[in-house]
């Protein structure tokens, strides 16, 4: 294999990890990512000053005091603490832009996602790949609803021609210089995974089988979810703007066509005696229309309200 990152040193790799109340899966991601990290060492992967950046999203439990913990026994794992609880995106945001590193791999703190495949991902990196993402090769791990509502879920944001990776989350590795690019996306309403595609540079994927989670419960409970899912269409394409106006002219159209309809009853046949259905029916109709379109023009402006305020996104509390 041809290599096309002829670093004179190994690379420096970076491993962000964002955490909410995940004190009990905390001890046993600490101790696989510690031993995989000497396994990349040892195989001469990534230089010895390699290590792990957990970023702590405003956790209520000792996620925090573990964090410190650890970083006083391995001096490769730090820790930033945001001044409260700002959701995966924005933690996981904080973590890259805190990361130092020539490589700057991400990952949930469940290790859901095998953190094994890393080294495949730097294998990539190493191969001249900027971007590499991590690839889903099934949900067999997934209950049937989350299954089939994602794969709903992304098919829907390709018809909308939002570029995405089908079956990629948040688990992927960047170069210092996707991630440079990355920062320059100053958005508000982040979906990290709709940004890095439009990054550019060379990209390449790799396949993994999804593991459950080993302790502790899901952080993502369907609200965080939805909003997630609004946020990848809102930010992204304004396709559904433009449907409603399609909407609003099909339904015009047949509104004009029905009126024509009706004088041509009127003046020629006898039997002009419009039922309950032909009015009752297009009321509801036209009003649940209307109804849906406020809604959708109310989430983007929204979004419109939310980014030109212009807030910061995090505080830093504490860094070590
Ligand atoms: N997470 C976070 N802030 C939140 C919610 C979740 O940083 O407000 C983190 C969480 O600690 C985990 C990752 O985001 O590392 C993914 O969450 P989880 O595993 O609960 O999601 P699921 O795998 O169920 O989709
Ligand atoms: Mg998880």
């Amino acid at each position: 294999m041809s290599d096309v990152r002829p670093h004179l040193s190994l690379p420096r790799l970076a491993i962000v990890i964002p955490c909410y109340n995940e004190e009990d899966v905390l001890p046993e991601t600490m101790s696989r990512l510690r031993t995989f990290l000497d396994y990349l060492v040892a195989k001469e992967k990534v230089s010895p000053n390699s290590g792990a950046l957990f970023v702590d999203d405003g956790s209520q439990d000792q996620t925090w005091k573990l964090i410190r913990q650890y970083n006083q026994q391995d001096g490769r794992i730090h820790g930033l603490k945001l001044s409260g609880n700002r959701g995966h995106q924005v933690a996981l945001l904080a973590g890259l832009h805190a990361a130092e590193g020539d490589a700057i791999a991400s990952i949930d703190a469940d290790l859901q996602d095998d953190i094994s495949t890393i080294e495949a991902m730097l294998d990539a990196y190493r191969d001249g790949a900027d971007v590499v993402y991590g690839v889903r090769a099934g949900r067999a791990s997934d209950t049937a609803f989350k299954r089939s509502t994602a794969e709903l879920y992304y098919k829907l944001l390709a018809m909308l021609g939002v570029r995405i990776v089908y079956n990629h989350a948040d688990f992927r590795l960047l170069s210092r210089r996707a991630l440079t690019a990355l920062k320059e996306f100053a958005e508000a309403n982040l979906f990290i995974r709709g940004i890095v595609p439009l990054v550019g540079f060379k990209s390449t994927q790799v396949y993994y089988e999804r593991a459950e989670r080993f302790a502790g419960e899901s952080k993502y409970p369907l609200k965080k979810m939805l909003a997630l899912a609004v946020d990848g269409v809102t930010s992204f394409t304004a396709f559904p703007l433009r449907l409603i106006a399609f909407l609003g002219i099909f339904v015009s159209l047949m509104s004009a066509c029905m009126i024509l309809w009706t004088i041509w009853v009127k003046l020629f046949t006898d039997d002009a005696l419009p039922g309950w259905a032909s009015s009752v029916i297009p009321t509801y109709f036209l009003g649940g229309i209307q109804l849906l379109s406020i809604g959708i023009l109310g989430e983007y402006v929204a979004k419109i309200y939310l980014e030109s305020k212009r807030r910061p996104r995090y505080f830093i509390d504490e860094q070590i």
